[in-house]
């Protein structure tokens, strides 16, 4: 069968695009390898009427009401192959079925890449957290490390001081701030740590105790991972530009730059949050509904 659009990934920024299509009639196939980035945390917040659900319970009632559009199609499966052809895309699955769009959308979010520090990946979403914004309301005033270095670990730790002012930064290694950027750290009360992480202690994920040389005394722990695309289709097999920080590089109607291939969500941009990623699905949705107009009209 043939859709006017695929979307590949139907979490928030898929889901939301789903919805727009659907309520502009459009035949959508969504497929989804069920693996949200936020999948570890407990609950997610700073969505406005799903403040503290879990994430699960915001993407079920997401794709509930993207169901009710009974032009909208899911499908659970990995995409591991597309192709443009004259007239229309085809994409493919890890299982084998192959199906076809005049569209393609990928909203397949990033893949956050655990560093080798034992027990950082137990807490990952739960105590070890990257966004003050998301998480940082439930663990202000708390003893919080933060690891980084140079430019972006100043900013990082000056940002998060907001929330603590129990703060000790972890740079993993020797520090690289300018002379300017160490006093005003020390004139803040940051405490600083450049001997290296040996590992996380902790209960279920909840922080104990991190050792580097010493055991330091942690209830939260702010960490920005380097990343990957999860999807690997968009950059390999459909050769979109892709941006120098990693994302899937978009013009501002959300298109890719392979004519007919839209993205949205995680993918394209560092503004990480639930709500960016359905704003970024609603104006994709409807930015593909204006082109399959244009095209007909
Ligand atoms: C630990 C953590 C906690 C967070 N907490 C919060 C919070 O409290 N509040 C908040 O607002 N934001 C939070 N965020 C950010 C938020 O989760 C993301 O911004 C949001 O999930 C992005 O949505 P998305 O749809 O772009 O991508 P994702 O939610 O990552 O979904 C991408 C989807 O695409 C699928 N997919 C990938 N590749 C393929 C493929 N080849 N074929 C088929 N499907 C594929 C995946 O399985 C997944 O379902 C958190 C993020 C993390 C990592």
């Amino acid at each position: 069968m043939s859709y006017d659009v695929i979307i590949i990934g139907g979490s928030y920024a898929g889901l939301q695009a789903a919805m727009t299509l659907g309520r502009a009639l459009r035949n959508v196939l969504v497929i989804d390898s069920g693996k949200p980035c936020n999948r570890n945390t407990p609950y997610s917040h700073n969505f406005l009427t799903q403040d503290g659900e879990t994430p699960h319970a915001v993407a079920a009632k997401a794709r509930t009401q993207a169901e009710r559009y009974p032009t909208v199609n899911f499908l659970t499966g990995k995409v591991v192959g597309a192709e443009k052809g004259e007239t229309l895309f085809s994409a493919s699955t890890d299982a084998g079925e192959l199906f076809e769009a005049k569209k393609l959308l990928f909203t397949t979010g990033i893949a956050d890449v655990m560093p080798a520090i034992p027990g950082f990946a137990h807490c990952w979403g739960i105590s070890v957290i990257h966004c003050p914004y998301c998480h940082g309301y439930e663990m202000h005033s708390k003893p919080t490390g933060i690891i980084g270095n140079g430019d972006a670990g100043f900013e990082y730790a000056k940002m998060i001081s907001n929330w603590s002012r129990d703060l000790t930064l972890f740079t993993n290694g020797a520090a690289t701030f300018t002379h300017i950027q160490a006093q005003k750290l020390l004139a803040n009360g940051i405490k600083l740590v450049e001997t290296g992480i040996e590992q996380i202690i902790h209960t279920n994920g909840y922080i104990e105790q991190l050792v580097a040389g010493d055991n330091y005394k942690l209830d939260a722990l702010y960490c920005r991972p380097v990343f990957k695309q999860h999807c690997s289709v968009p950059q390999t097999i459909l050769e979109c530009n892709i941006t120098d920080d990693g994302y899937i590089k978009v013009d501002d109607f959300n298109r890719t730059s392979v004519a007919g291939v839209y993205a949205a969500g995680d993918c394209i941009s560092p503004l990480r949050s639930v709500s960016t990623a359905v704003f970024s699905g609603t104006l994709a949705g409807s930015f593909i509904n204006r082109e399959l107009i244009d095209e007909d009209f």
